[in-house]
């Protein structure tokens, strides 16, 4: 994620956050501080506005951070690593590395996020009734108030059952556990999704036409959900044609290795042009494969700095790896491959033994595509 400010670990997570987080954390406390708390308890300095305004809106990103980590803490119970935590400005997102194994398991992990924000309203609006109760004064009880609802609103604007809504998974936990194929509740869950989206982008405009600003927000979660929907059915539909076809069926054998001691001018001169590879595995001089680089990273480094560069110095670190005999789609769960920079090195005992980028997986699932259609067809021919 682009703009990404890194908020250290929690619970053995990295925890993330978009710029646009504290942008929504700032609205937050202006709309508490500058209309909801004035409008309840008129008269107060603007200053006790504000401190319970910013306090009211770090809660309020404290929530929904507590949202996301209750997914987390569900997924490992059930033996789905979390790679990390992304917060933003509607929300959050869990990336989990592998899916989750059954039905109950998606269900479990789902269901864990709008069930704890909903523990959060209830806990504030308990909150509220217990200040009113002692007297403890408009400005607290309204706090609560606000924080009770939001959470409120959270909950369930997550279990709408659209991907890639909380509620989407459930739909398709749903599915998969009635007809036993994952593949059909991830299609009933990105339609659902793209029907929502295109739902919240109609109210939007709507809203927009009408006068109303917050029409905006409608457009932004409707774009939200419908690039969201659409790259999750890419992804199942990769996934699908891929089955379990293992990572040695799809690598390219035996690639060209940069070594790393070499100078990048050396190395752009004498082997790139002599193999048609554009992304490489950068072994030490004992074989020991160090990072990975390509033909798009090396070539920004400017001329005067590449007789004097190693490869080894300008390198990526080796973070996508995997076994030949891992299935292609899990791998890919855990490492997107963007193009024409990524990719896995497949490994055996530390050695490079291969590699896949975009491409190679573009044409796994277009040969598995293939056969599929022409075992029916085979099918067709003998009936
Ligand atoms: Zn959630």
């Amino acid at each position: 994620m682009k703009g990404r400010i890194p908020l250290g670990r929690w619970a053995g997570v990295p925890v993330g956050a978009h710029w646009s987080v504290l942008l929504a954390v700032a609205l937050v406390a202006q709309a508490v501080a500058a209309s909801v708390l004035p409008a309840a308890a008129p008269g107060r300095p603007l200053a006790v506005y504000w401190v319970v305004g910013v306090v009211v809106a770090v809660a309020f990103f404290a929530s929904l951070a507590a949202h996301e980590l209750a997914h987390t803490v569900v997924a490992r119970r059930h033996g789905v690593g979390v790679r990390r935590i992304d917060l933003w400005l509607l929300g959050g997102v869990s990336q989990l590395t592998s899916r989750p194994p059954t039905p109950r398991a998606d269900f479990l992990i789902s269901v864990a996020g709008p069930a704890t924000s909903a523990a959060v309203a209830v806990g504030a609006a308990g909150v509220a009734v217990l200040v009113d109760a002692v007297g403890g004064g408009v400005l607290a009880t309204t706090a609560a108030l606000w924080l009770a609802f939001t959470n409120g609103v959270l909950a369930v604007f997550n279990l709408v059952p659209a991907a890639p809504l909380d509620g989407g998974r459930v739909l398709r936990a749903a599915v998969w556990w009635r007809t036993g194929s994952r593949a059909r509740g991830e299609r009933a869950a990105t339609d659902a999704g793209r029907g929502f989206g295109f739902l919240l982008l109609a109210a939007g405009v709507a809203l927009v036409v009408t006068g109303a600003a917050a029409g905006v927000w409608w457009l932004l979660m409707g774009a939200f959900v419908l690039a969201a929907a659409g790259a999750e059915r890419q992804y199942a539909v990769v996934r699908e044609a891929l089955g379990e076809l293992p990572v040695r069926d799809a690598m390219r054998p035996d690639p060209a290795v940069a070594p790393g001691w070499w100078t990048v001018q050396g190395f752009l001169e004498r082997r790139a042009p002599v193999v048609r590879q554009r992304v490489f595995p950068v072994v030490s001089f004992d074989g020991v494969p160090v990072g990975v680089t390509s033909l798009a990273e090396l070539t920004e480094l400017p001329e005067q700095q590449r007789l004097t560069t190693r490869v080894a110095d300008v390198c990526r670190p080796l973070t996508a790896t995997a076994g030949p005999d891992e299935p292609l789609a899990e791998v890919l769960t855990r490492v997107p491959l963007a193009r024409p920079r990524d990719v896995v090195v497949v490994l055996r005992d530390g050695r490079v033994l291969g590699l896949v980028t975009a491409e190679d997986v573009d044409r796994a699932v277009e040969l598995a595509r293939a056969g599929a259609s022409a075992s029916t067809q085979d099918s067709w021919s003998r009936s």
